[in-house]
Parts: C-alpha cells; structure tokens; sequence
C-alpha cells in the first residue's frame, strides 16, 4: 500500500483532530506518505471509531469486514493508545507501507501511568522550542502515558508577579494544555511548605540535612501556615485556565522543615499542611486526585516518619488519593515489608534521568533496561502506577521501558524495546540493538562535573582534574567501565546503522544511542581526554537537546564552554 486512508467514524471527539495531526506527523519525520482522512463511503485501510464494552482506556485492534483495520475504544485516550500501538507495528518495506499485522484487545493495568518533567537548568523541556516538547508529549502519549506532571519552582522566583515567574508558568501551561489535547490528565508537583525566595527570614524553615533551598517555610505559626496556602492558592488560580487533575504533596529535596513543632517533617508537618493544602486544592479543582509524596521519608537515619504516617492514614484519611514512594537508590523498604499506609493505592518515582551518570543525558543515551527491570520488578505487585523523574529527551529509552511497565504490570520490557527499535528508527535486528542496550548500560558512565558545579554542589572525594576544562572541573574513575564492551557497541552500532533506512539514521533516538557508544570507546581509548571526536559529538548532542543555554547538569560537557549556573541563587 502506498497511502493510508483513515475514516473517522467518531468525528465529534475533539481528541480526533489531535490524532490527525499526530498521525500525520510521525509519518512524515519517516518520509512515509501522507495519510488520507476520507469521510463517507469508500474504500479504507484504517477505521477510527468509538464503541462500548472496552474497559478505560483499553483499545481493540481487529478486521472490519472490507478488509480494513480497524482501531476501537470506548474512550478518547484508548484510541490514542491504540494508534500508537498501530503505529509501532507498521513499517516501510520496499517502498509499500506494510500495516500493524498486531489483532487483539490490550487494557492497561495500572491507572497511573505518568511521567514528570522537570523544567529548570535551561533543560530541554525549559528551553526547546515548544513544538519539539509538545510533539515529545505526543509521542509519550502513543506509548500509553496518561499523566504529566509539572512544577513551578517558586525558589527561583520572588512572587507569582516576577516576570520570570510569569514566563515560567506560561510555558507550563502550554505544556499541560498539550497533555490535555491529547487525552492526559495534567498535574502539578508542590512542596508541601513551598516559598518564594523572598520568604520572610523569620518564617524561614529549619533545614532539615536533606537538600534544602533555605526559603521554605515554618508552619509551626499561624503566619507560616498562611504563606504556604496563600502561595498555593495564587499557583492554582494561575494554572485555573488549564485546569488541574491532580497535585502532588511533598516533603523533602528540597522542603520540610526540622524545627521543634515540624520535625520529624514526614510525621507531623507535612501532615497538618498537607491536609489543608489538598483540601485547598480539592476546593479549587472538584475531583482532583491528591497524590501524598514520601520521597526521601527516614532516608539516612529513621526518625519513624514512615510508621507515624501509617498510624496517621489508619483509617485511610479522606484527603489523599495516592501515596507515592520511592528513593535515591533502593525502594523504601517499609510499604514492601507492612503494605501501604492506608491502603492506598502506590505509585512510585524511578529516577531515570541522573543515575550515575553527569552531566546528565552530556555523553549521550543513558539505557538502563536491566537496572529499571529490577527496581520494578521489586514493586510491581503493589503499585498502581508511577511518575518517573525525567530530566530530558536522553533517557528516552527508559521512558519506554516504563510506558510498558505500567501498562502491563509486569516487569518485562522486551516488546517495548522491540517495538522501539523499530518504529523509532527503523532497526530490525532486535538482538544487535538489545546487545547495545546491554553493554551501555555496563559501560554506565561518565561522571564529570563542570566548572562551578563542585562549589555549587559541594566537593565529592575521589574528583580527578579534567584539563582543558573550566578551573575546578573534575571526573570520577569508573573502573567498571570496560574498553572490549565499547568497541563492541561501536561495531554493533556499525552493523545496525547499515540497515537503517535514511530517517532513522538521522532520527535523534538513533544519533544520541551511536554518540553514546563513539563516546564511551573515544573517552576509554584517550584516558578521558576527549578529542576532536568527542567534541563533535558533545556539540551534536548539545543541538538535539536544544542546550546551548543549559546549565552545566544538563549539558554535554563542550570543550570551551563556561556554563552559567545559578540553580543556587536565593536571597
Ligand atoms: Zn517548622
């Protein structure tokens, strides 16, 4: 077949003009031919159409008796969901477009399927031009993600009238509203003691020997109470045009406070604002979930945040919806080992973005299948869905993996990669590219930290000078790193890149998967030091990201380039 023709047998979905444009988009960045939307009778290749009796969000693939295909749900997302699932199993062979031969019925498992991007340090999702995030929010739509989560990181600002603020929550919006064209719900993250900058000194909280900014507030007062929900309340009316499904409530990294009255934090001050700031939020937006964070609860040392909490949600409490859970390395082991408080329903919050790896997303793809597998595989029987932690376009892969996590509820990730390979760039030998995954993920790394990151972000030991870069830089040793694993995912990605059709060589999941593997054998081969290689590749990476105003976490690490950082300016 040359063009796809496409009837629309539900026309009054406003998701339907959405999937349009999706649909013709993806087959263009493919140079794959124009679809045709046809109405009334004839002949077509592809039916959309809305039908009852599939579960939410699930979506059916199946024959229509002309011989066509036919996609079917029972809601707008389901058939988001299903286009997407066509679209990863039609290829281009020889010139003739050989349509999805998948036939069945899929239901997600899980009912939160979300995914959080952070918008600071001049990072992709801050600074990209908006079109290439919306079309990135589209494309993670495909996959199945029903949420996004934003934040408005009021420590940067000195009110919601800072211009900057104001910018700020403009791009916000646009991204949430984009979430919301295409069938996700749209949330946003909040500290449960968040300050501007310009917090009072004697509101202040006491920091709490977690990652503090230093203007969160007390509220052991009155007054302190009153800032934290007159801060929100200006936020929710700001984000009131696009409108709000859920919010997030938490705790620490920064946030809490450890003053006599708030400490331990997770046990007793984040309760009595919490409270106070869901039911300001359920006010404000009738039916919004309240997603209760734990991140980071008796992390180092346990102060009994985790127990207090279970005694305070015992009976479940009328204000929280989910608990999400989750930590810097290993999962908190108490709602393994007792359940969840309140039996609540759990989400969790995969770090998949700053793992090991710095500047993140700087030395290319960061795949780390076999690590996210684990993790999951150790909470997959108890959650209901998660947020991972997403700092770019980088660990894309990751993304993926997760999108079929939390559609299945299993820990298995295969078809997705599969289906990647192929429908992302165009790659058919599955064992070739499942080979690279694996031996990145082995060769995981490196770790540098750019000019005034390590008086910014204090001094780790073990740092090595790294010359040639700004006075202070440093790289760590990674003797796990091995120089046999990355000539062989350099050759790989030879082999690979050979069958690739044009689009895909040139497609940017394809680029930052090959620049990670030139990267790790050059870096390897010259002690680290890069050369005129490396630097080709960092300045590519630099332009897939949209990084030339990225702070030095975000950025690949460019020889000549002093990054400006002021992710730690507060007064
Ligand atoms: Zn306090």
């Amino acid at each position: 077949m040359k063009t796809l023709r496409i009837r629309i047998l539900c026309p009054h979905l406003p998701i339907v003009q959405s999937l349009k444009t999706i649909t013709l988009r993806v087959l263009s960045e493919r140079n794959w031919p124009a679809p045709e939307f046809v109405s009334g009778p004839g002949a077509t290749d592809l039916e959309w159409d809305l039908v009852s009796g599939i579960a939410a969000q699930g979506f059916r693939i199946e024959n229509g008796t002309a011989g066509q295909i036919r996609i079917v749900a029972s809601d707008p997302q389901g058939l988001v969901y299903g286009m997407g699932k066509f679209l990863r199993r039609t290829r281009m062979d020889n010139g003739e477009l050989k349509l999805c031969p998948w036939r069945g019925t899929s239901l997600p498992r899980l009912s939160m399927r979300g995914i959080y991007f952070a918008t600071h340090f001049h990072n992709f999702y801050q600074e990209a031009p908006l079109e290439k995030v919306e079309a990135y929010i589209e494309d993670l739509a495909l996959q199945g993600f029903n949420a996004l989560n934003v934040w408005f990181d009021m420590h940067h600002f000195k009110g919601i009238d800072d211009p900057a603020a104001q910018e700020m929550l403009t791009r916000l919006k646009a991204l949430l509203r984009t979430a919301r064209r295409v069938g996700m719900s749209a949330g946003i993250g909040f500290l449960a003691n968040e300050g501007y900058r310009t917090t009072p000194a004697a509101l202040r909280a006491t920091p709490t020997g977690r990652a503090h900014y230093g203007v969160e507030v007390c509220v052991a007062t009155p007054e302190g109470e009153a800032l934290v929900l007159k801060n929100l309340q200006g936020e929710l009316d700001a984000f009131r045009e696009v409108g709000l499904d859920f919010i997030w409530l938490w705790p620490y990294d920064q946030g809490g406070c450890a003053c006599p009255s708030c400490g331990p934090w997770g046990r007793k001050g984040m309760l009595k604002i919490g409270e106070k700031a869901a039911r300001l939020f359920r006010d404000r937006f009738p039916g919004g979930k309240v997603i209760f964070s734990t991140w980071l609860f008796d992390y180092g040392n346990d102060q009994g945040e985790w127990n207090g909490l279970a005694k305070t949600f015992s009976p479940k409490p009328d204000w929280v919806d989910y608990l999400l859970a989750d930590s810097h390395d290993r999962f908190p082991r108490f709602p393994l080992e007792h359940g969840v408080p309140g039996g609540l329903p759990l989400l969790n919050f995969p770090e998949i973005s700053m793992y090991g790896m710095l500047p993140w997303g700087g030395f290319g793809a960061n795949p780390l299948i076999q690590r996210f597998t684990n993790l999951w595989g150790e909470v997959a029987h108890l959650a209901d869905g998660g947020f991972p932690y997403s700092e770019g376009i980088f660990e894309d892969l990751n993304k993926a993996a997760y999108a079929q996590f939390y559609w299945t509820g299993q820990n298995d990730c295969r078809e997705a990669m599969e289906e990647y390979f192929e429908f992302q760039f165009g790659a058919v030998d599955f064992e070739a590219c499942r080979r690279i995954l694996d031996l990145l993920e082995a060769n995981h790394g490196p770790c540098w930290m750019i000019g005034d990151m390590v008086r910014l972000w204090g001094s780790p030991t073990g740092g090595i000078p790294l010359p040639g870069y700004p006075e202070g830089s440093i790289r760590f040793p990674r003797p796990q790193a091995d120089q046999a694993r990355a000539i062989e995912a350099v050759a790989l990605c030879r082999r690979v890149e050979l069958s690739l059709p044009e689009w895909g060589r040139k497609s940017w999941r394809w680029r930052i998967i090959a620049l990670r593997a030139l990267l790790d054998l050059e870096l390897l081969t010259h002690g680290d030091n890069p050369n005129e290689a490396c630097q080709k590749a960092f300045l590519e990476l630099q332009d897939i990201y949209s990084a030339e105003k990225g702070e030095a976490a975000v950025s690949p690490p460019v020889k000549g380039v002093n990054r400006i950082d002021d992710s730690a300016n507060c007064e």
